[in-house]
């Protein structure tokens, strides 16, 4: 096989949420699994809705995951190789233009319906004459443009559904050009696919029906069509759909949170695949653990619990090198390596390390329980003297088991409890140290 060229191509109407990022991970992993090339397409022929704060926003968020691109263009800087690909659709008759409103195309489609037909375009407008539309031209209409099926079954073997097959006689033909002239983005995007000679078209299943239209228009534009790969939606975990919670989901909103890139990366890439949901270290794994055959048929399940979970894991195996700055702008206090050593294992996200900031260096409120007031005040004088080190914790304890006759959780709890005014938390023996013996002290104390 020459090596892949694949493209991914959102519209720059929004942020990037986990459904689109999975689209783009999938081309992503394979392309660079087979040394191919991975293109960066801005689908913005919606010029109303584009804006350049959203195309900025993609470019950062796949930065931000590594998903880096090999080449990069926008749709709107080639309108003239749509304008050119129009005209030789019309001049082969396969792009007719049509009259009807949105309530005149609405009326036929109720109608069909209602005599058991299904709703697809009558064609009417092939029969119009010359004189017919310059009529209606003159009355002020303004033709959209369709692409004229050939009704014919369109096959094709897909990387992920397996052997499809369309019967076009069974869709309306496609518009292409709408009444204010601008694009739809079925032409532009083959166009564009033939000439970045991309091999393989991977997207979601939303699109299955237009592969049908579109590769007879990559036909008839004299290209081949390319490879397709039509991935299953995401869902929930409750089941549903996600489109309502897809802002909450963008990866600005992830970012926010303080997820790390592989936990969303190595989700996505193992969802709905027949491989474990497991946190991978880098994308390199993930690309070669790829491979098309194991994506399956079903919609893959989005959970954020099992997102929270892999970014714990890999939070928890990151060294403090990796995460320097990071801790430093949530806290100076933070950013130290002993600290990030001792407290990382209860962090889900690193934000989160702002608490232990506070239960460590901050003003803590111990908790006393009233049947354990005596014990705090016998403990406080059996604190080591000195700095505290390693040891001091299990020293220390001893001592106050010794004196108290207290053990276990009654002896251990009362005293975390007192230092750090909270039931859980790191490892006591790494935590006294940097606490340390003043203002530990001080809480057992107050
Ligand atoms: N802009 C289209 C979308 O976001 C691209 C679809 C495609 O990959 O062809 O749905």
């Amino acid at each position: 096989m020459t090596a892949p060229i694949v493209r991914f191509a959102p519209s720059p109407t929004g942020r990037l949420h986990v459904g689109n990022v999975r689209t783009a991970l999938i081309n992503w992993l394979f392309a660079k699994g087979q040394q191919g090339k991975f293109i960066l397409r801005i689908d913005d022929t919606d010029t109303e809705r584009s804006t350049q704060e959203y195309e900025d926003g993609i470019r950062t968020d796949l930065a931000w995951l590594g998903l880096t691109w090999d080449d990069s263009f926008s749709q709107s800087d080639r309108f003239a190789e749509y304008d050119a690909a129009a005209d030789k659709l019309r001049e082969m008759g396969l792009l007719y233009p049509c009259y009807e409103t949105a309530d005149e195309l609405d009326r036929k489609r109720k109608i069909a319906l209602s005599r058991g037909r299904p709703p697809v375009y009558d064609r009417a407008a092939l029969a119009l004459s010359d004189d017919d539309k310059a009529k209606l031209e003159a009355e002020g209409r303004s033709p959209h443009w369709r692409f004229k099926l050939s009704g014919e079954r369109i096959e094709w073997n897909d990387l992920v559904r397996g052997p499809q097959s369309i019967d076009t006689s069974s869709l309306s033909d496609p518009i292409l050009i709408r009444e204010d002239g601008s694009y739809l983005y079925t032409l532009p995007s083959v166009v564009d696919d033939i000439e970045a000679k991309i091999t393989h078209v991977v997207r979601g299943e939303d699109h299955v029906t237009n592969s049908g239209a579109q590769i007879e228009i990559f036909k008839a534009l004299g290209g081949t069509a390319p490879d397709m790969a039509h991935t299953p939606l995401l869902i929930g975990a409750d089941g549903q759909g996600l489109s309502k919670r897809l802002g909450s989901l963008s990866m600005g909103e992830l970012r926010a949170q303080g997820y790390e890139p592989m936990a969303v990366c190595s989700l996505l890439a193992k969802i709905g695949t027949s491989d474990n949901v497991e946190a991978r270290e880098s994308l390199d794994q993930l690309v070669a653990e790829f491979d098309f055959g194991k994506i399956g048929r079903a919609p893959a399940r989005f959970d954020e619990a099992e997102l929270l979970s892999l970014n714990a894991a890999i939070l928890h195996g990151l060294p403090f090198e990796a995460v320097k700055d990071r801790l430093a702008a949530v806290d100076p206090r933070a950013a130290d390596e002993t600290f990030w050593s001792v407290v990382r294992e209860n962090c889900s996200l690193l934000p989160e390390v702002a608490g232990w900031v506070e239960t460590v260096f901050g003003d803590v409120t111990s908790l006393v329980d009233a049947e354990d007031k005596d014990f705090i005040a016998t403990a406080a004088k059996l604190l080591p003297e000195g700095e505290l080190t390693g040891d001091s914790w299990s020293a220390w304890a001893n001592a106050v088991k010794a004196e108290t006759g207290r053990k276990g959780r009654g002896l251990f709890m009362p005293l975390r409890k007192a230092l750090t005014g909270q039931e859980h938390g790191p490892d006591m023996s790494a935590l006294l140290p940097l606490i340390g013996r003043e203002r530990a002290m001080a809480r057992l104390q107050s």
